[in-house]
């Protein structure tokens, strides 16, 4: 965990193929999703790693994981090419405290799936239409700075029903132009960590450019951000917390 006094260390992992692969993604997002991701997050104050699939160890080997206080990640068409093992060490790090925000298609990804327990499957629909994502908890930290409503022209849409557990705190809810709803800000607590998933960043529009968009992943890194106890004792605990007088049974 970093200390209060220094700015929180955060890894913006994205699987990065749609825009290597395609002309026309890249055209929206021609330095990379992650890069356009992380750009306002380092505005923000905050310290920002980039990572992508096709590194090493998908870029979060060695102390990096380790060195994050919230991960986040965009992931779509490959998920299956993420190593199981970095999953897991993922999964071990929110369990341990870091925090995670899992983006749009990452509803999918081994990390996500693993700390939900669900099937984590949706509606979809690639239409282009408009999308309303309206605060549902105006008093939580997430919302901080926000208009009660972020409209978005061009989307891909996500329907319920999303397989995914009751959210801790659902903060924000879509509605699609074409009359599906979805829960699309969600909270969760995964043993000392958080996570925020939020849905939308579907590659061929340049939604994370929007500045309310931006605010929000801000907020959220700022709420997932490491807090509360650093080491919890679990185990075996042979000397009790209070003198006990030997029970002979
Ligand atoms: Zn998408």
């Amino acid at each position: 965990m970093s200390n209060s006094n220094s700015p929180l260390r955060v890894t913006v992992w994205n699987e990065y193929r749609h825009e290597q692969e395609s002309e026309r993604i890249r055209a929206v997002y021609p330095h990379g999703i992650h890069n356009s991701i992380a750009a306002p997050l380092r505005t923000a104050g905050f310290e920002v790693r980039t990572a992508t699939l096709d590194e090493p160890d998908h870029g979060l080997g060695g102390d990096v994981l380790a060195n994050t206080d919230v991960l986040v990640w965009w992931g779509h068409k490959v998920h299956e090419l993420v190593s199981d093992a970095i999953a897991e060490q993922v999964v071990q790090r929110v369990w341990a405290g870091m925090g995670l925000i899992v983006l749009h298609s990452g509803h999918f990804s081994k990390p996500f799936k693993r700390l939900m327990g669900t099937g984590c499957d949706l509606k979809w629909r690639e239409a282009g239409e408009r999308e309303r994502i309206w605060i549902v908890e105006p008093g939580h930290p997430i919302a901080q700075g926000l208009p009660e409503q972020i409209v978005l022209e061009h989307e891909e849409m996500y329907g319920e029903h999303f397989d995914i557990p009751a959210p801790d705190e659902l903060v924000m809810v879509s509605w699609f132009q074409g009359g599906e709803i979805f829960r699309s800000g969600c909270c969760y607590h995964r043993g000392q960590g958080k996570i925020f998933y939020f849905r939308p960043g579907h590659e061929s529009f340049p939604t994370y450019e929007h500045p309310h968009v931006q605010q929000v992943i801000a907020n959220a890194v700022r709420w997932a951000a490491p807090s509360g106890l650093e080491n919890v004792v679990r185990g075996h605990i042979p000397v009790a917390a209070e003198e006990l007088e030997v029970y002979e049974s």
